[in-house]
């Protein structure tokens, strides 16, 4: 496979969530054949979509390069999150969580299988994840959209 830049996007509620964060870029650096090239600054957002009285989440986004596939790269998140105490039987659909890791976008690779979408399907809806996208990669391209994070940004932020 050949390296590739990935964006990926990082959120909890649960815990330590600076710590958690932490941990969890650290660990993307481990995997081994991932490399982590940027990572946002760590930024407070309410719940969005969830079942109510959940605290907020502190949310990040890092660029990584790696040649693992698509489906070799969503095992390696569900692995980090796991190791950090994710429970998805325990979960409720959007609820509280220690660590979610989402691939956002790999390259300009388009994808819709059962169990990996790409890119993420809400992502230009989603202030939590284009605030910190944007800090580190605002001109990357949304391949079936045609436009730049910074411009799905303004767009988010402008309510359209
Ligand atoms: P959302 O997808 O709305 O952000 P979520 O992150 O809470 O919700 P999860 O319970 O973490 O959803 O994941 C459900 C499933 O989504 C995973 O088992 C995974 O197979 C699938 N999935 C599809 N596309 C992606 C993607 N781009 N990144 C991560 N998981 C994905
Ligand atoms: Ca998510
Ligand atoms: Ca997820």
């Amino acid at each position: 496979m050949p390296t590739l830049t990935a964006y990926i996007a990082l959120g909890g509620n649960l815990g330590d969530r600076h710590a958690t964060l932490r941990r969890a870029v650290e660990m993307l650096g481990e995997v081994g054949r991932i490399v982590v090239r940027r990572v946002s600054d760590f930024i407070e957002t309410p719940p969005q979509g969830g079942p109510a009285g959940q605290g907020p989440y502190l949310n990040a986004a890092v660029e990584v390069e790696t040649d693992l596939s698509p489906g070799g790269l969503l095992a390696a998140l569900q692995e980090i999150e796991k190791s950090l105490g994710r429970d998805r039987h325990s979960e409720q659909r959007w609820g509280a969580r220690t660590c979610d890791l989402d691939i956002l976008m790999i390259a300009d690779k388009v994808i819709d299988s059962p169990n990996l979408t790409i890119p993420h399907p809400r992502m230009h809806q989603r202030l939590f994840v284009l605030l910190p996208l944007a800090q580190i990669a605002p001109q990357a391209v949304h391949p079936i959209l045609g436009k730049t994070v910074a411009q799905l940004l303004a767009e988010a932020e402008a309510g359209r």
